[in-house]
């Protein structure tokens, strides 16, 4: 009966997600399956030698991390917010940066921005947060919240690189303007960057807004640029369609 209970909260809260999106109808399909590679088939032979699994890679690059001081983020952070999730996951978000909370509690996207992030991978998408990746594109946070400097940005992209080297998604989605600069090298603004396919050393790429930005114009048309968006992500991820319905840059 509480498991019932739960499926219907989560439900309502889908359609509420969906309503405040302007989202009207939704195509039907067969219940989303659960995301996230099998362990097995993501390990990596190093050399030929020893297998390395995601998490024993992932758990190198971390303790990297730990000491790290290529770049002056690491004397100001009080935790490193190395980046949290399913290690096989089939998705992978990549932010910005830490802000308060992050650099507090060590753990991405979890302040209001990460509150709206979980409700879109939760409700928009249909997906446990635990099923999915989530990291940024500096692990320290930048004082005031700034965007983190090119010099900063570079220092940390080797890190990401490995980590997305370690869980190798089926999908990336990059949050905001930071993220698809920095990842994917895009020039120009969000909106004429959002929603078209790029790719990131094979892997499909999608841009969309940072939740942030949706947080402060919180309209129903950019709510619902950020679902089709995700939705574009998922229907890839489902085979359902190739990563092309948009335009590839
Ligand atoms: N904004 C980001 O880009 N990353 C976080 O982890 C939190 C807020």
């Amino acid at each position: 009966m509480a498991r019932d209970l739960s499926l219907l909260e989560a439900l309502g809260a889908r359609i509420l997600y969906l309503l405040e999106s302007g989202v009207r109808e939704i195509p039907l399909r067969s219940p989303a399956r659960d995301l996230g590679g099998a362990p097995e088939s993501r390990t990596l032979s190093a050399g030929g030698v020893e297998p390395v699994s995601a998490e024993g890679l992932l758990e190198e690059i971390r303790r990297e991390l730990e000491t790290c001081n290529r770049c002056p983020l690491g004397r100001t952070r009080r935790n490193l917010v190395f980046g949290e999730g399913n290690p096989h996951a089939d998705i992978l978000f990549v932010g910005e940066g830490p802000g308060s909370e992050e650099d507090a509690t060590g753990r991405p996207f979890v302040g209001p921005a990460g509150q709206l992030l979980t409700k879109i991978i939760e409700a928009g998408m249909g997906v446990p947060r635990s099923s999915v990746y989530i990291c940024n594109i500096v692990k320290c946070r930048p004082p005031n919240n700034r965007p983190p400097l090119d010099e900063e940005a570079e220092a940390c992209m080797p890190f990401l690189e490995r980590q997305i080297e370690a869980i190798r998604p089926r999908v990336i989605i990059t949050l905001g303007h930071t993220a698809a600069s920095r990842l994917l090298g895009l020039r120009g603004p969000m909106h004429q960057l959002r929603g078209k396919w790029q790719t990131f050393r094979g892997i499909p790429v999608m841009p969309t807004f940072h939740p942030s930005y949706v947080l402060r114009y919180y309209t129903v048309a950019v709510r619902r640029q950020v679902w089709e968006d995700v939705q574009e992500a998922m229907r890839l991820l489902k085979g359902s369609g190739p990563p092309s319905g948009r335009e590839e840059g």
